[in-house]
């Protein structure tokens, strides 16, 4: 492959480019993972990754994928043939719905068109209907990053609340995490399931479960085989700032400097920068006349946003060109929706000024008209009508106005 000059602008709904702080923070001679500073360093982000979930409960870091922390969720609070509700709202709800029934619990799917979310007055009819509490968890995914759509986790525990079942909420937030608000604690969930390589602005290899004391209690009679992912060794080890095995100590590092960022920048800062930059790129979707795949406005996700071509078009094919023209890769479109759409990652990393320049702004340099996909069907002038969106929206007085609209 030819040299590309400058740097590749990740523009993937994760994993999302990883800060020169964060990569230098990592760039060190491994540790004793079993020495005083490992342990001290452990105390540490554990500290740090409540304020991120939003909790002041028990969080535990699993050297894995977000795949990982699914499992760990679900084995530690499950037995073999409980029943779990569950959304198929998009490609990763629908993945974790496998997980499940690989593990042996009874899953009751909900079907859904991909377009929206998880409905609220669904889960309370269907846990009203369960007069036996024969329901154990219900599984949500808080945003669908195969779609581009956040469901409100609020409303879910609302409904069960209403329809007094104590079935346990498990909730993915694996693509919402330190990108769009969410409350461990005053929404009540029982196990919340993390990733580093999304708002966390880590590469991958971390994955997390926020934990209530409902799911702790559970995980002691919970009868799923597990070994790996077992909280009880973990709470054990974790107390004095250890891990039962070895941990990612690199990546280690690189969280506790992602949180520093966070916490000086603000959390809520953080999630309006999202809504922002979110708002920016609907804003860009709507001017190049594309659709949209999320349809209901409050299910907008802020994090990323998932795009259909016009019909004929490949979306393959428009991410493909924009790769090899801009450096820039895009989220490919997944299960069902492969080749029809291609998704915008909005999360971890960005500001204003490069939001606008290097992302809001890339379709518009139509691709070579006539190829099957690429900038057939994507009108010249999008670009420049783009970038004048998103500078509208940062406004005129913004600094990045300046930049972009110049
Ligand atoms: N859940 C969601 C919402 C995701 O976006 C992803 C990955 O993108 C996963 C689960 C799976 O995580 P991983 O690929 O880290 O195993």
């Amino acid at each position: 492959m030819s040299y590309s000059s400058g740097r590749q602008f990740v523009q993937l709904p994760g994993p999302t480019n990883v800060p020169e702080r964060v990569l230098r923070a990592m760039a060190r001679p491994t540790i004793d993972h079993r020495g005083p500073e490992c342990g001290q360093l452990v105390l540490e982000i554990l500290e740090g990754m409540k304020e991120v979930f939003q909790t002041s409960g028990r969080v535990v870091i699993y050297p894995s994928s977000g795949s990982g922390a699914w499992e760990g969720a679900l084995t530690n609070t499950l037995s073999p043939g409980d029943e779990i509700l569950m959304f198929d709202v998009g490609q990763f709800s629908a993945l974790w719905i496998q997980v499940a029934i690989k593990l042996g619990l009874d899953v009751e799917i909900v079907q859904t068109d991909w377009r929206h979310g998880v409905d609220a007055q669904v889960v309370e009819a269907k846990l009203r209907d369960d007069r036996d509490h024969k329901i154990k968890a219900v599984g949500v995914v808080h945003n669908e990053t195969s779609s581009g759509v956040t469901s409100s986790v609020g409303a879910v525990r609302a409904a069960m609340k209403r329809a007094q079942h104590p079935a346990l909420l498990l909730v993915d937030v694996i693509s919402s995490l330190a990108s769009i608000d969410y409350r461990h604690d005053e929404w009540d969930v029982d196990v919340s399931i993390g990733g580093s390589q999304k708002g966390l602005m880590l590469p991958p290899g971390l994955g997390f479960n926020a934990i209530s004391d409902k799911a702790a209690a559970a995980s002691k009679s919970a009868r799923l085989p597990r070994a790996y992912w077992d909280w009880q060794p973990m709470f054990a080890q974790n107390a004095s700032g250890y891990f039962p095995y070895t941990p990612a100590t690199n990546l280690l590092f690189g969280l506790r400097e992602s949180l520093n960022m966070l916490r000086e920048e603000g959390l809520q800062n953080v999630f309006a920068r999202h809504q922002r930059h979110g708002e920016a790129t609907r804003r860009a979707v709507r001017a190049w006349g594309l659709e949209n795949v999320a349809l209901d406005p409050k299910e907008y996700s802020n994090s990323v946003t998932a795009i259909y071509t016009p019909a004929g078009h490949s979306a393959d094919e428009l991410r493909k060109v924009v790769l090899e023209r801009f450096n820039m890769p895009l989220g490919t479109g997944l299960g069902k929706l492969q080749d029809r759409v291609f998704r915008i990652g909005h999360l971890g990393d960005f500001n204003d000024a490069r939001r606008c320049r290097d992302g809001v702004g890339f379709g518009g340099h139509s691709p070579p008209q006539g190829r099957r996909g690429g900038g057939a069907g994507f009108p010249d002038g999008i670009a420049q009508r783009s970038c004048i969106t998103g500078a509208s929206l940062i406004g005129p007085d913004h600094p990045a106005a300046i930049s972009t609209a110049g």
